[in-house]
């Protein structure tokens, strides 16, 4: 039987009306917690003043930015016009220097070689007005020094000389450097007397050289010339200057510094670079090439300015300091306007959810105020509030709509559960019809497993339905029966009707079962399971069988009929086919029957041969077989014989036993038989040549006159 699908059929009707029956309310409006969410006048401070904290930041750091590159680039530049200015002095002053020495040379004085007197005078003369040079002398031409001023070196010998040296051909300009053989002559200085040599040739009317013009500039020349332009002026921004010669050694700066090669690195010439001293001062250092004046050649130095980065960035640093003040100034002031500006921008929206908030709370009938403040917030609370008043409409035509539901939905289920109740009574009835009927009613779906079952099941079974319900066939009826099903449950599943018989035993009883198994065929044509009836046969069945065995025995003398007999000669055929054994078959007619029948009635015929049956029965052993095939004529099938002789032996046993004296209602009968014996060993014999050739026997012994035996041949 169906599952009925009640539910299937009222569940979404009632989920219609469950869902119709919720009362209809506005969803709530999301308020969070204060506290949990910032407001969105917080959210405008926050997000104007760092807007605003960004910007001032953003332009202090490009003007600061601005402002130190500029200090730089100034301090850079004075340096390198310092330093630009004193080599160009250093240059000038020594190409002057030089220029007038070459002029001495040549005057008239410097030539009397003959009179060394007048020329020291000369020599005197010109030191007062040249008083940078601490040694001014003519030499012969083998380097003796003829005449001096202050007579100093007077008579030596000065070949040795660079300077004497290089003014072989040319005049000559030597480099910086110690004091030799003038030291000790010289007055003392707090410095050690250093000296630029001088040196011009002498030369006759012809061109020959007859004597050397020198003279030793004191170095104290240029350090006056520092002094007046670095100093004087620089001492106040603490800028130094340095003066390096060719190898890099100082050769003029503080006296601690100079002969000796500078430590930092000086960089490009014409560029500017930090150094770093090791006292971890840092300078802008900004570093000229010297290049000579006019005749001079110049002598390779280079100049080099420097001043302390703070001192040169001391202006930028005033100005940093305010470019901060200023930013902090501004943002402090930023602060309340940033305040003031977000609070404006928010009240309008505060007041709307405030609004919201309280609509929320007391229900839907409060109207929301329109607020102004600026065009947006007008806009969005006018549009707000003709939503809300839509809302309200809404709400109560669905709480109308929802009444009339209700209604529907009471109506709905009243009529439902009528029905419900129409068919459940319906149902048990029919499960009240079913459970009663003497047939075993059961229901298995397309995966063979049990879905109803009537109360014969109980009594067949011995097993509650309830209890086998969802099983499978083969765990309730156990593999062998299911096995013998299989072939009907495949035809069932495949829409086909099955009717079959079968015998077997549950709860101890033997059954006969007539089963049929009906397709359940859905509407797709696709087959969801099958209904079995079972009806118990057994009573049939036993009827049948007694009728069967009826109708092969014969009612007169109780002996197996013709039908028996041919199934019983093809067995026995068959047993000596397969045993090899001889076996014999006999064929006996009663002689003279009919006269019997005819001189003493039809039923002392039939007690004629009720006796006859029993006589030829007692002369065979149980397993041999007599049969009454038909009026007088009876067989006799013997087995298991060792020889032929056997079967003629017995047949002459049946004549003398049959032959017996018989009296009936006071009459003696002579009663005899003939007997045709047909012997086989069951190849080669069909059941019927076999009784056919015994029949031939029969005759060829009553041919003989009666009451003996005819052996086929
Ligand atoms: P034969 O020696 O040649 O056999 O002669 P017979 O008189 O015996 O002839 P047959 O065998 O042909 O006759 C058989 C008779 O048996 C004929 C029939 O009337 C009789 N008969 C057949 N069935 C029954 C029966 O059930 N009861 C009785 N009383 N007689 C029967
Ligand atoms: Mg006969």
């Amino acid at each position: 039987m169906p599952p009925m699908d009640h539910d299937a059929q009222v569940s979404p009707s009632a989920a219609a009306a469950a869902a119709a029956a919720a009362p209809v309310v506005a969803s709530p409006t999301f308020l969070p917690p204060r506290g949990s969410k910032a407001s969105l006048g917080r959210w405008l401070t926050v997000m104007v003043l760092a807007v605003v904290a960004l910007a001032l930041l953003s332009s202090a750091l490009l003007i600061e930015n601005f402002a130190r590159a500029h200090a730089e680039r100034r301090a850079v530049e004075a340096l390198r016009q310092v330093a630009v200015d004193f080599r160009d002095a250093l240059d000038r002053g020594m190409a002057q220097q030089f220029k007038e020495i070459r002029v001495l040379s040549q005057l008239e004085p410097f030539r009397r070689f003959d009179d060394p007197v007048s020329m020291r005078r000369a020599l005197d003369q010109v030191q007062i007005g040249f008083d940078h040079f601490a040694w001014m002398g003519v030499t012969d031409a083998d380097g003796r020094v003829l005449a001096a001023a202050g007579g100093l070196l007077n008579g030596m010998d000065v070949s040795k000389r660079p300077w004497w040296q290089g003014a072989q051909k040319a005049p000559f300009v030597g480099d910086v450097h110690a004091a030799v053989m003038l030291e000790k002559l010289l007055p003392r200085q707090s410095d050690p007397w250093r000296f630029v040599d001088f040196a011009v040739p002498l030369l006759d009317g012809n061109g020959q050289r007859i004597g050397v013009f020198g003279a030793h500039l004191s170095w104290s020349w240029a350090r006056q010339i520092k002094n007046e332009l670095i100093d004087a002026t620089m001492a106040q921004h603490q800028a130094d200057a340095l003066v390096l010669g060719r190898d890099g050694s100082v050769i003029l700066g503080p006296s601690a510094l100079e002969g000796r090669p500078l430590a930092e690195a000086m960089g490009e010439p014409g560029l500017a670079v930090r150094q770093r001293t090791a006292e971890g001062q840092e300078y802008f250092a900004v570093n000229v090439q010297s290049q000579g004046y006019g005749a001079y050649p110049g002598l390779g130095w280079t100049v080099l300015v420097r001043q302390p980065v703070s001192v040169a960035l001391a202006d930028y640093e005033v100005l940093r300091q305010q470019i901060i003040l200023s930013a902090v100034l501004l943002l402090a002031l930023a602060v309340p306007m940033c305040w003031w500006l977000a609070r404006r921008m928010s009240q309008p929206l505060n007041q709307l959810t405030q609004a919201l908030g309280r609509r929320q709370r007391l229900g839907s009938g409060e109207q929301l105020p329109e607020v102004g403040g600026y065009r947006e917030a007008a806009v969005l609370s006018h549009a707000l509030s003709e939503l809300t008043r839509r809302q309200s409409e809404q709400d109560r035509s669905l709480a109308q709509l929802n009444q009339s539901l209700e209604l529907r939905v009471q109506e709905r289920t009243v009529e439902l559960q009528a029905a419900m109740s129409r068919q459940e009574a319906s149902e048990r009835r029919l499960r009240t019809i079913a459970d009663n009927l003497p047939v075993l009613i059961s229901y298995i779906d397309a995966d063979q497993r049990l879905r109803f079952l009537n109360a014969t099941f109980r009594t067949w079974m011995g097993t509650e339905p309830e209890a086998a319900l969802g099983r499978t066939m083969k765990d309730i009826f156990g593999l062998v029966i299911y096995e013998q099903r299989q072939s009907a449950v495949k035809g069932a599943l495949a829409g086909v009707r099955q009717r079959f018989e079968t015998r077997s035993e549950a709860n101890g009883v033997q059954r006969d079962l007539l089963t049929e198994y009906i397709p359940d065929v859905q509407a797709d044509g696709t087959v969801a399971g099958f209904y079995t009836l079972a009806t118990d046969i057994t009573a049939f069945k036993q009827v049948e069988r007694e009728l069967d065995q009826l109708s092969r025995i014969d009612s007169l003398t109780g002996l197996p009929n013709r039908r028996q007999f041919d199934q019983r000669l093809a067995e026995a055929l068959a047993r000596a086919r397969r045993s090899g054994l001889p076996m014999a078959l006999m064929f006996l007619d009663i002689d003279h029957f009919k006269q019997i029948n005819d001189s003493l009635g039809h039923a002392a015929g039939d007690m004629v041969l009720k006796v006859f049956a029993e006589r030829v029965r007692s002369c065979v052993r149980e397993t041999d077989l007599v049969c009454r095939l038909a009026g007088d004529e009876f067989v006799l099938i013997l087995e298991g014989l060792t020889q032929m002789e056997e079967a003629t032996t017995i047949a002459q046993k049946v004549l003398e036993a049959v032959s017996a004296p018989l009296t009936l209602a006071g009459t003696e009968v002579a009663l005899s038989t003939s007997i045709g014996v047909a012997c086989g060993r069951g190849e080669g014999d069909s059941d019927a040549a076999l009784l056919d050739r015994a029949d031939d026997a029969l005759y060829a012994a009553k041919a003989a006159g009666r009451g003996g035996w005819r052996l086929a041949e």
